[in-house]
């Protein structure tokens, strides 16, 4: 019998073993684009109009009371004045008095449109003369165009109307109809922007082939086995939960306190609660991202990718290890604040935790709760849902229309990059879009190194004209390409 086993385990091992060396040797030693380049010299946009469309502080602020809507009645003037065409040949509507929705119609008119969303508000600033240039100055110095929205997300609204403008003057008709959807609270949540601008786009029954948001960007040497920059393009979104545990207890004075407190009972459900974090697995954007990108990793991450059916435990004790990758393979749980009694004498008579989920698309909010009380597991201690959860995305088509058209505009602008789907672990406007379209990308070519990760709602954001130029390139190839 023992012989039988072992002669069985050598045929599976054999298997095994031809199998792995197969998934190595068929793979291609570099990464290959999945369809020829096609490169064109980026478009000579004018630098001036994103620097003066930082110059506006539209600022978003989470008491609603303190924003100043005056930069948002400007900058209605603004975009009129730098972008006449479009003004004059498309439709443009203004949305609960700030958000833009504009119809380009294509030469298809029974063909679905194509959605691109982006948002004009920025994030309030903290200057203690920190920053190189004002934060609202719109310097141009240095070959960057320096400010709040730089990046984010300004460049995305002004490089969209930088492309219309220039196809119009062409006199381009694009294929299908193009709706550009520009939010302008997206910073706070975007309920008054992007949810409208969705509701009105439901109520008239527009349904998009595809849309494009803000999400991920192209990372150089942010993923370190990989020497290439690679655009990652958002295919999935993480979901979003805070949930507030807490333990009633008697209250009363701490000189004849009870073995545990209601603070006590709290922490050790918060402590089993940490040391059993929801389980890893390696599917969905995230496997689609390290399929896509084995090609071009070293050979011993390549050999253990290439054979994921092989070494999964393996790598996922390997991705676990950093906090950027455990993010890709897990819902996670982070504990942000803890409350007990007043005053130090006083036992609590309500003890409290705040924990904060980001779901893993598979993972259900419902999924999550009763995770976190089989975790806990003591009745003393209750659960409920603090503010609005969000379910992760679904994860959108990678081998469909709008992946290719994304991918292709990215290579023409970029052919020296890598692209891959990828998970987007923050969450972005496009959720408010979700009912309207199952294929949401989340993308803008933005060129990002290490050092720029802080510039992101940050001191000293700022965008090189030459990235800007890309961009506008990208959107202007991309309304080309869109089929
Ligand atoms: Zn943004």
């Amino acid at each position: 019998m023992i012989k039988k086993i072992l002669s069985l385990l050598g045929v599976t091992l054999l298997a095994a073993g031809a199998v792995f060396a197969w998934n190595v040797a068929r793979l291609p030693t570099v990464a290959a684009h999945s369809a020829p380049i096609e490169a064109v010299a980026p478009l000579a946009a004018d630098p001036a109009v994103l620097a003066a469309a930082v110059r506006i502080p539209t600022v978003s602020y989470d008491d609603a009371d303190v924003i100043d809507h005056g930069p948002f009645d400007r900058w209605m003037a603004f975009v009129q004045e730098a972008f006449p065409r479009t003004h004059q040949r498309l439709k443009w509507e203004i949305i609960n008095e700030y958000s833009f929705l504009y119809t380009w119609s294509g030469q298809s008119v029974d063909a679905t449109p194509i959605l691109f969303t982006a948002h004009y508000d920025v994030v309030p600033v903290d200057d203690n003369g920190e920053w190189h240039h004002p934060p609202f100055s719109g310097q141009l110095a240095d070959g960057y165009v320096w400010g709040r929205g730089s990046m984010d997300d300004k460049a995305a609204v002004i490089s969209i109307l930088s492309a219309t403008e220039k196809l119009l003057e062409e006199g381009f008709v694009p294929h299908r109809t193009l709706v550009f959807a520009f939010g302008h609270d997206e910073e706070i949540g975007g309920r008054s922007g992007a949810a409208k601008l969705a509701a009105q786009l439901e109520a008239r029954n527009i349904r998009p082939e595809w849309m494009l948001d803000e999400g991920m960007v192209i990372t150089d040497g942010v993923i370190s086995v990989i020497d290439q920059p690679i655009a990652l393009i958002g295919v999935a979104e993480k979901g979003y939960l805070t949930l507030e545990l807490y333990v009633e207890g008697e209250g009363g004075h701490t000189s004849s306190p009870p073995h545990h407190t209601a603070a006590g009972v709290l922490s050790a459900a918060v402590a089993r609660l940490e040391n059993s974090p929801m389980s890893a697995r390696l599917d969905g954007a995230a496997a689609a991202m390290f399929d896509r990108l084995t090609p071009a990793m070293p050979v011993v991450p390549k050999a253990l990718f290439a054979n994921r059916w092989l070494f999964e435990p393996l790598l996922i004790k390997q991705l676990e290890g950093k906090t950027s990758t455990n993010a890709m393979i897990r819902t996670t749980a982070a504990v942000t604040q803890l409350k007990g009694s007043n005053k130090e004498n006083v036992l609590p008579r309500l003890a409290s935790a705040t924990v904060n989920f980001r779901l893993l698309p598979g993972d259900s909010v419902d999924d999550v709760i009763r995770y976190v009380k089989a975790a806990v597991a003591d009745p003393q201690v209750k659960v409920r849902v603090i503010g609005e959860a969000t379910e992760a995305s679904k994860v959108s088509d990678v081998s469909g229309k709008g992946f290719a058209s994304i991918e292709s505009a990215v290579n023409s602008v970029y052919p020296e990059v890598l692209t891959a789907p990828a998970l987007l672990i923050a969450t972005t406007d496009s959720k408010h879009y979700a009912p309207l379209t199952s294929n949401i990308y989340r993308f803008r070519p933005l060129w990002v190194t290490p050092a720029d990760v802080p510039r992101f709602h940050g001191v000293n954001e700022r965008l090189a004209v030459e990235n800007y130029q890309r961009m506008v390139t990208f959107f202007y190839q991309l309304m080309r390409k869109v089929e």
